[in-house]
């Protein structure tokens, strides 16, 4: 030993492919060097040190000014180190499984007091422990907790739960005709609800929206599950990057009711006015329900959102007037239909 024993500062140190950090006290970086190298095994020849954050080089004067027990990563000649972004590449690079990584997060997140910090590494430990491999109930009995029984697959159920969706609007299409006051145009609503109803049915209420078992061109998840929020109704994506597998745990079941299928076109405000618009002129034949399904019922107009994408205020989009009666579409534009009965 040389040197007084108070001028020796406390440092933590790693090498760059482990996690275990060890408790070293130098005067100065050559001293630290030669004990970190025995301490992890690590070549002398070359052997350099830089700040475990952020991958700053540490020269001896530098290291006089780090405060004790700065965390340190020693490398070998060849090796670098960009700071802690190289680790949690390493770190992303592991078997997805992971349970190594979880248990680790899970001791930090036992002793983490800060709430940011339980938030990030209690989301980590949701991620992680992804379980959107398993479809069957009885392989993952957890997810369908609160499910009924009759579904025994996720993707059965994240089906009924995008017709469920679809079904709610059709209701709510169904709840305008009440407020019809003349029989005339009432029976001619009825008439569009029946028509409406059967193209939905028909199309399996496009349940397969959510299941992940169906074709690639059906669906709006990955094969794995995952949905991207698709960005609010006057934006062409998502700039927060949202997105969520609801396949791979009950929590992220649940929280995918806070994803909403937006109507860009607004129902209430738009669509539906339309087509009551509509019908006070003409009867329902002549209106092009193909175009108001679309609106109503299909992703030509809905986007998949999670609930800050999902903007409630007025979208003042309307309905193309060019397609709302049969035939319109190949006139030209701001030609009037004109009725000859
Ligand atoms: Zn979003």
């Amino acid at each position: 030993m040389y040197g007084l024993s108070d001028k020796n500062k406390p440092v933590k140190i790693r090498s760059c492919g482990e996690n275990k950090k060890y408790g070293v006290a130098a005067q100065n970086v050559k001293e630290l060097i030669k004990k970190g190298c025995k301490l992890l095994k690590i070549p002398l020849a070359g052997a350099h040190v830089c700040l475990y954050s952020d991958g700053t080089e540490v020269t001896e004067e530098y290291f006089q000014t780090l405060p004790d027990n700065t965390e340190l990563v020693l490398l070998s000649r060849p090796q670098t180190w960009t700071g802690v972004v190289c680790d949690i590449s390493q770190l992303l690079s592991t078997d997805p499984n992971a349970d190594a990584v979880i248990a680790a997060a899970r001791r930090l997140l036992a002793e983490q007091q800060s709430p940011k910090w339980r938030k990030i590494l209690s989301d980590m430990v949701q991620n992680l422990e992804d379980r959107s491999e398993q479809e069957s109930r009885e392989e993952d009995q957890d997810w369908f907790r609160g499910v009924e029984a009759r579904f025994k697959t996720k993707s059965a159920y994240m089906k009924y739960n995008c017709e469920s969706r679809m079904r709610s609007y059709m209701k709510e299409v169904d709840n305008a005709a009440k407020a019809v006051e003349k029989a005339a145009v009432r029976a001619e609503f009825v008439k569009v609800l029946e028509q409406l109803a059967h193209m939905l049915k028909s199309a399996g209420y496009n349940g397969r929206y959510f299941d992940r078992t169906e074709k690639e061109r059906h669906r709006l998840c990955t094969g794995e599950g995952w949905f991207t929020c698709q960005g609010p109704f006057d934006q062409a994506a998502c700039l927060s990057l949202h997105s969520i597998n609801p396949y791979s745990s009950r929590d992220s079941r649940v929280m995918f009711s806070m994803w909403n299928l937006d109507h860009r076109i607004e129902k209430k405000r738009a669509i539906i006015p339309a087509l009551l618009g509509a019908l006070q002129n003409h009867p329902s034949s002549d209106l092009n329900l193909d175009y108001f399904y679309r609106m109503l019922f299909t992703r030509d107009n809905l986007k998949l959102v999670q609930i800050v994408c999902h903007k409630k205020g007025a979208h003042n989009l309307l309905c193309d007037d060019q397609k709302i009666y049969k035939g319109n579409t190949k006139q030209k534009a701001g030609g009037k239909r004109r009725r000859l009965n």
